[in-house]
């Protein structure tokens, strides 16, 4: 949501004129810098106020709350709202209508992020309310809700109704999370993820590491690890060399599982919204083994069939794991999954940042690896490869393989070709990168066949 803010800052005399949409500099708790923020949402807690806010330049992963003396309120800048004249600079604004028009009912919903995916499966999954099939779990206590930010569904079942829209997209701005518990780890989300209202508002929820499943505390946890057998994600164990391990889940047969790994993922990522139908994708889940089982590092999904050959729709290391070299070896493994299938693939856009970084990283090593390798046809002569053959070897699409040369600026065009010429600081970062890459997929510890899911008769 777009709104345009006066530009002219006003001093304001009151912290109560503060509302949602106003933007001001706000002392951000990692660095003690100011930068520009806006107020996503205002609440008392026990008497103060609290204020969730935006740093405007910034990765939503750093929202957060924050009190009065964090803002610096000599700067605000008020927002326009339609209806209101522009420019209104006075020191007190008026206050917002005290409360949002009451929730609409969207049949038709709009999607949050626009994608023309995301509005289809939102249908299918309507479709499928309608039908009475929506989420047909043994165990109903862990069907999803919508992104409602928690309003209750039951009953509203049959009109697949979606609360109003502006009152879902601050709430879908917000972090709800706490903190999580999975396994060893303590980790503190980054985003919102639409867990149901009664996990939201705690201090931690508690995840069994292995099937995902949710619960309040750790004593409720405890008591469902007496039950829970699993010690690794459900699906085909695809891949192991050493300590690394793959599962492939199918969304479809292993729903609880593939949703319950959404709720978690989206913790993480910002701009995927595809939690409800899980049966068009194929989940890889990487772990890492040790005597008390498989722990989750990380996973991709995948859809089984993709017009648009993506090779990974979603994709994510959990944080404790980040920054080890997890990233690459989920990356490497997705391409080694379209080598297999004969095919280029290249991950769905938009990417975050931190995935673009990874994905940047790694095309530009395995593209520099095969340059280095290529060998002359003519002694003395200088070696020859097309942009296809790099493709080929590498699964990398074609755009990403001419970007990734234009990214490096290797790429020149010479008497009617491109030519690539690597210099000496080239070859030493790409050799002291690729030391660091201790842990690489073995193609030979792959075992499995692609399916054709276009010839299935349904997913
Ligand atoms: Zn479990």
């Amino acid at each position: 949501m777009i709104e345009e803010h006066d530009e002219r800052e006003t001093i304001c005399d009151s912290v109560n004129s503060l509302v949602e949409g106003c933007r001001l500099p706000v002392r951000m708790h990692s660095t003690d810098d100011w930068p520009l923020a806006e107020i996503i949402s205002v609440k008392e807690i026990r008497g103060v106020k609290c204020y969730y806010v935006h740093y405007v330049d910034f990765n939503k992963r750093l929202d957060e709350w924050v009190t009065e003396d964090c803002l610096d309120t000599r700067k605000v800048q008020y927002p326009r709202r339609d209806g209101t004249t522009p420019g209104t600079g006075a020191a007190t604004p008026k206050k917002q209508a005290p409360s949002r028009p009451p929730s609409p009912i969207n049949v038709t919903p709009e999607p949050v992020n626009g994608s023309a995916e995301l509005q289809a499966a939102l249908q299918k999954r309507i479709a499928r309310k309608r039908k009475g099939t929506f989420l047909d779990n043994e165990d109903s206590q862990e069907a999803l809700p919508p992104p409602s930010g928690g309003q209750p569904t039951t009953g509203q079942r049959s009109t697949g109704s979606l609360v109003a829209h502006h009152h879902e997209d601050v709430v879908t701005r917000m972090k709800n999370i706490e903190l999580i518990e999975l396994g060893r780890h303590r980790i503190k989300p980054w985003y919102f993820s639409p867990y149901p209202q009664e996990m939201v508002n705690l201090p931690c929820i508690c995840i069994c590491e292995f099937c995902l499943k949710y619960r309040k505390s750790r004593k409720c946890l405890e008591r469902h690890l007496v039950k829970c057998n699993l010690r690794h994600p459900p699906g085909n164990e695809i891949y192991r060399k050493g300590s690394i391990s793959f599962f492939e889940i199918d969304g479809r047969k292993n729903k609880n599982y593939a949703q319950n790994l959404c709720l978690l993922a989206k913790l993480f990522l910002d701009h995927k919204t595809l939690y409800y139908d899980t049966d068009p994708f194929l989940f890889y889940v990487m772990t890492d083994f040790d005597s008390r089982g498989f722990h989750i590092v990380g996973y991709f999904s995948k859809e089984k069939e993709s017009t648009e050959d993506y090779n990974v729709a979603c994709i994510l290391t959990l944080p404790p794991y980040q920054r080890k070299g997890y990233g690459k070896l989920l990356i490497e493994f997705s391409y080694e999954l379209s080598k297999f299938e004969g095919k280029t693939g290249s991950p769905e856009k938009p990417l975050s940042d931190l995935g673009l970084l990874s994905y940047r990283s790694y095309w530009a090593h395995t593209i520099l690896d095969i340059l280095l390798t290529v060998k002359p046809l003519v002694e003395n002569e200088k070696p020859q490869i097309t942009i296809n053959e790099i493709c080929e070897l590498t699964s990398i699409k074609k755009e990403d393989v001419i970007s990734t040369l234009q990214n490096l600026n290797l790429i020149n065009y010479y008497k009617g070709q491109y030519i690539v010429t690597l210099n000496r600081d080239i070859i030493e970062q790409h050799a002291a990168a690729m030391e660091k890459r201790s842990i690489r997929i073995d193609p030979k510890c792959l075992h499995w066949t692609p399916k054709d899911w276009s010839v299935r008769a349904k997913w």
